[in-house]
């Protein structure tokens, strides 16, 4: 039986990557033809050509990683010299009768609706300047409810519309590191297929358990024909949204989702089976991840690897005067209020000041075996997630909600939503007179 392919390409040097990894994105027109060759070689290393996934007439939807409403200099998100390539390429070398680009931030209105976070990332610009025949709002259009006769915690979920009336779907991810999936790529990148507003019942069912299992079912509903994966600038460190670029100029692509992102992690220092995503869907038969059974195809992946920084998901103790007491038996809440920290940290906040103005910060997250209600006495307390109702120590909680200085509480199990809000929460407070 022949392998699965993955294609490593390596694009030539570009003009623009010193600027844009300063913070200041530059678009030279040549850097784009650069990619646009280097995305066509991949193509051709990984299935010969486009008109084996595109026939004449069918419509195909590219999906990006647009996880978040920000700027294409934050690199969480896909560069937009990479989306306006593929677009390009996509509607040269095809004779689809459409090409689609759509998506929805991650974290849904707490983070910024689509349309808004398309023109902030520059993606929207990008593609129409690639010929896109229509950029989707994801959060705009119907779902369509699907079933999942197989799936391990989502037997049923809410699919926006265009990704089931595409004919043809191409995954683009970004190569990054992210502090609860251990990294992201093209299977996290399926978290954009459905809706994500928090709280709601959808998202947090799958959040409470763990994120593998939710993108094997994801994956179920529907898999990618093509993965194409923008390793141009990955993000390494406290990924996905506040980690450090890392220069790599490769693209990666394969039609097996699974072996294109374990071939991915392996060039970020990991091994495939440390990711949770990459082994639930292996492990459901839903793809390759054994690198032994995958045919690397261009650039041999130990050439061009190296270790990408990880991220820490850990929020107790980073800041004198700002104290989090979190149950860490559960990621649900903690990973997410280091998220938002790091958030907060990101806006160039001085935390002594801040601190020294507004006074201390108390974060009590998830359910607490010990609190005692003095810790947040005259302090701003945060009450993150649902579960501490349900401990000894409830009661503790709400002695503490009594003499706190001031008192802000986000429901939810998990509140992945916390990723954003606390972060404008602080900010909001930062900023008040
Ligand atoms: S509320 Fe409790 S169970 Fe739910 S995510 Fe937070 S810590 Fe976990």
């Amino acid at each position: 039986m022949s392998k699965t392919k993955v294609a490593v390409v390596k694009c030539l040097p570009l003009a623009g990557n010193a600027s844009f990894m300063g913070g200041k994105f530059i678009r030279e027109e040549d850097d784009v033809s650069k990619i646009k060759a280097t995305v066509a070689k991949a193509v051709e290393l990984a299935i010969g050509s486009l008109d084996v996934i595109i026939k004449p007439g069918q419509t195909v939807l590219i999906k990006p990683n647009l996880a978040f409403q920000a700027p294409a200099e934050s690199h969480a998100v896909v560069d937009p010299r990479v989306v306006e390539a593929v677009v390009s390429y996509v509607k040269e070398n095809s004779q689809a009768s459409e090409v689609w680009i759509g998506d929805n931030p991650s974290l849904g209105m707490h983070v910024g609706r689509a349309k808004p976070a398309f023109a902030e990332s520059g993606m929207e610009d990008a593609a129409r300047r690639g010929g896109v025949d229509k950029v989707i709002y994801f959060d705009e259009t119907e779902v369509v409810e699907v079933e999942i006769p197989e799936a391990k915690v989502f037997k049923k979920a809410a699919v926006f519309k265009p990704v089931m009336d595409a004919d043809v779907v191409i995954n683009l991810p970004k190569l990054k590191v992210h502090l609860a999936g251990t990294v992201t790529l093209g299977l996290k990148n399926w978290n954009g297929i459905i809706p994500n507003m928090h709280p709601s019942a959808q998202q947090q069912g799958a959040h409470r358990i763990d994120l593998g299992p939710k993108f094997a079912d994801l994956y179920r509903v529907r898999k990618a024909d093509l993965t194409i994966v923008d390793a141009i600038i990955g993000m390494e460190g406290q990924g996905p949204h506040a980690g450090t670029p890392v220069e790599m100029n490769l693209i990666i692509a394969g039609t097996d989702t699974v072996a294109t992102d374990a071939v991915s992690a392996y060039i970020m220092g990991f091994d495939p089976i440390e990711i949770p995503a990459i082994r639930c869907t292996a492990n459901e038969g839903l793809g390759e991840m054994d690198l032994e059974k995958i045919e690397v195809v261009g650039e041999p992946a130990d050439a061009v690897r190296r270790h990408f920084g990880r991220p820490n998901d850990n929020p107790i103790g980073m800041y004198k005067g700002f104290t989090v007491y979190a149950q860490q038996t559960c990621p649900g809440c903690y990973a997410n209020v280091r998220g938002a920290l790091d958030s907060f940290k990101n806006t160039g906040i001085n935390m002594t000041e801040f601190i020294s103005k507004k006074g201390e910060v108390v974060v009590a997250a998830g359910g607490l075996p010990d609190f005692d209600p003095e810790f947040a006495k005259d302090k701003n307390l945060f009450v993150v997630g649902d579960c501490w109702e349900y401990f000894p120590t409830s009661d503790n909680i709400r002695q503490a909600i009594n003499v706190a200085k001031s008192v802000t509480y986000y429901p939810g199990c998990a509140p992945v939503y916390i990723f954003a809000q606390l972060n404008a929460d602080l900010q909001k407070m930062a900023k008040a007179e």
